[in-house]
């Protein structure tokens, strides 16, 4: 891959050493005080990582649900300050947006080593990809998208990754919602859905022989 591509699913050579068969987690627009914990909970049950595109200013809120993270061996990732479709940022505001996000991050944890980014919306330009090089990140997309966000259904949301699911897939999924788009009435439920098919996917690609690994160091 050159630099400027991002990352969408990790090539069969780059997976470590539980084989040819291992697939990814990713969590965007956290760290939620209510969902977040309880994806957490599931991961922990089952013992699987996960990596969390974490939105800067929600990183700042809730500085404990980060250390929880890494302490329980996931990888925080950087998902900018506040979520702006960079495509239509300037410039000067591209770049303050990761390097806040990664600031709010370092802050929130000592222990933090930010290696990712996601753009929001997966909206990605030559100009954010050379923003992102520069500041020595990797950018991740994801092939598995269940739509997980629009709340269509556990099942929907389970069936939607297992149709499509195969080695090295990256699979996005959500455990927070940009400030933009809350709606004030359905805080409660937000990504109960997520949570809820998060417990069965897990057993279910386990039972399929995959491995859910942590994102490669080198690719
Ligand atoms: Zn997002």
């Amino acid at each position: 891959m050159t630099q400027l591509d991002c990352l969408s699913e990790v090539p069969s050579e780059c997976a470590d050493g539980s084989g040819q068969r291992s697939v990814y987690l990713t969590f965007d627009d956290g760290p939620h005080p209510i969902f977040t914990p309880e994806v957490l909970d599931v991961l922990a049950q089952h013992q699987v990582p996960a990596t969390f595109f974490v939105i800067g200013e929600y990183a700042a809120d809730q500085p404990k649900l980060i250390q929880r993270m890494i302490a329980e061996g996931h990888e925080v990732a950087n998902h900018t300050m506040t979520h702006p479709d960079l495509s239509i940022c300037e410039p000067s505001e591209v770049q303050s947006q990761i390097l806040e996000a990664d600031r709010a991050i370092k802050s929130a944890s000592r222990q933090a080593s930010v290696r990712y980014i996601r753009a929001p919306y997966g909206i990605w330009t030559e100009e954010v990809l050379i923003t992102v090089a520069s500041a020595g990140l990797t950018a991740v997309h994801w092939s598995v998208d269940p739509r997980d966000w629009s709340n269509p259904g556990v099942d929907a949301i389970v069936s939607a990754v297992l149709d499509s699911i195969r080695p090295g897939a990256i699979v996005l999924l959500h455990d927070g919602c940009p400030a933009s788009e809350l709606q004030p009435d359905n805080d409660a439920s937000l990504r109960h859905q997520t949570v809820a098919a998060l417990s069965r996917i897990i057993p279910a690609l386990h039972d399929r022989g995959f491995v859910i690994s942590a994102l490669p160091r080198d690719h």
